[in-house]
């Protein structure tokens, strides 16, 4: 075969159709098992396929190989893939050498999908026949197949950049870096980063680089090396002649000769990280040349995607909001900051090797009671019992409602924010969160 595509999920099975669309031999391999939904598209259009093995004979022949993200590089047949020299690249590489529409990256450790998703509605709502694709939804593949749009906002992660070389953004987002996946990255935080700046190459000296510059390991990494582009830096500290400023409650945007300013309390995203996020957002949005007036309008009608700060119901006056996606400790410090209001903060679940050190200072301020929801609570136990005044836990949902309901006072919120994993107790973050929510309503009467 000239192409084989290892991985058979959303990306893989894409890439397969677009391979075949193009006219050439394409065989997909899994180890793992595709479910009744991929298996038979990949039959009904003639794509040859395994699955619960690897056939080396067959993908160590192959001319190029397309690799799902899912799959580490220290897995030996990636090994020997590289060792022989074939081309190993991910799905948005392969994709983008088929269309002709202009891209926006949009890479970070957390707040992609947010921002992702902020750039597609700004950019729709305006009119702009845009492609929504990446780590989100319908793959990047599948949808140039036709090639039908004149942009694409795309949601990348560490592992699809890795595999990325000739690949070139047009406007390119880098929201931050956290430690993050370092298993895969042999512990090293520097691979790591190097990883998040594949976003920049090949981009042009126009091409807009949207950065939040307060974010250490970006601005040591800008320190280091020089790179020739339109420079769009978002800071809360410094005002710089180009970029994005967040100061007392506004946030201004200049880029090149343009300015627009919007008050942060009018968007329907709260919280300091989703200030950085929109600043990002109407960077890339005036990038590609939207009105004042349309970009208000799209911020302002924005819907993020549900667990993420979802406001689900106020009872007795308390709030109840649903941060389900938090899974590690720098999200529920964003969380916390997110509240002026005494906060009822529903935690816990698979623990990831967590320190509480970075929100000691905020959970004494903030917090009123933890509600610690997971069959392994010690490590919360250990760090939070002295610090708040009120520790309760149970392993179920229904109970930890019930406790907010009844620790609650008007104006406060009960906020879930797990800083965990959820596979203790629940099959994702998804079902987590719609659990919560649920549970929320059923006590409105
Ligand atoms: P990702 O797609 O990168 O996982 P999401 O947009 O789904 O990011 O947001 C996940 C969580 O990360 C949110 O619930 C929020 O707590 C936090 N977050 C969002 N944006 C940012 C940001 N710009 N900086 C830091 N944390 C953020």
């Amino acid at each position: 075969f000239r192409i084989v595509v290892l991985g058979g999920g959303e990306s893989g099975v894409g890439a397969a159709l677009l391979a075949q669309a193009k006219g050439f031999d394409v065989f997909l391999s899994d180890k793992g098992s595709l479910t009744e939904e991929y298996r038979g598209i990949l039959a009904a259009n003639n794509i040859p396929f395994e699955e619960g093995k690897h056939t080396e004979t067959i993908i160590l022949s192959a001319k190029e190989v397309i690799k799902s993200p899912g799959i580490p590089d220290k897995v030996l047949l990636i090994k020997k893939l590289y060792e022989q020299g074939t081309p190993v690249i991910s799905e948005i590489e392969f994709a983008s050498r088929y269309t002709k529409a202009k891209k926006i990256a949009i890479t970070g450790s957390n707040g992609k999908t947010t921002t992702t998703l902020l750039i597609y509605h700004l950019l729709k709502s305006a009119g702009i026949n845009v492609g929504l694709a990446g780590n989100i939804g319908e793959s990047f593949a599948k949808q140039v197949i036709d090639d039908t749009f004149d942009w694409f906002v795309l949601e990348l992660s560490s592992f699809q950049l890795d595999n990325m070389y000739e690949f070139k953004a047009d406007v390119a987002v880098l929201l931050n870096i956290t430690p993050d996946h370092l298993d895969r990255y042999e512990y090293t935080f520097q691979k790591y980063v190097d990883s998040k700046f594949r976003l920049l190459q090949n981009l042009e000296a126009s091409d807009d680089f949207i950065y939040f510059i307060d974010n250490e390991p970006i601005a040591l990494e800008l320190g280091k090396k020089s790179f020739n582009v339109n420079h769009l830096p978002i800071s809360f500290l410094k005002k710089e002649k180009n970029g994005g400023f967040f100061q007392e409650g506004i946030l201004h945007l200049t880029r090149n000769t343009r300015t627009f300013d919007i008050n942060a309390n009018e968007l329907p995203i709260k919280g300091p990280h989703n200030a950085i996020n929109a600043m990002a957002a109407t960077l890339a949005s005036m990038a590609v040349g939207l009105t004042d007036e349309q970009i208000k309008n799209g911020l302002l009608t924005f819907q993020n995607a549900a667990h993420r700060l979802e406001p689900v119901a106020e009872i007795n006056g308390i709030s109840f909001v649903n941060d389900s996606k938090a899974t590690n400790v720098d999200s529920v410090f964003y969380a916390l900051n997110s509240f002026d209001t005494p906060i009822i903060w529903i935690a816990g679940g698979l623990d990831k090797g967590n320190d509480y050190t970075q929100i000691e200072p905020l959970v004494r301020q903030k917090v009123k009671a933890l509600i610690c929801l997971g069959k392994d609570n010690s490590k919360l136990l250990s760090f939070f019992a002295s610090i708040v005044p009120v520790v309760i836990e149970t392993q179920d949902v229904k109970e930890a409602v019930q406790y907010a309901l009844s620790f609650g006072q008007p104006n406060d919120v009960a906020l879930l924010s797990p800083a965990c994993a959820s596979f203790d107790l629940f099959n994702n973050y998804e079902d987590r969160g719609e659990q919560f929510k649920a549970t929320v309503r059923s006590f409105i009467s």
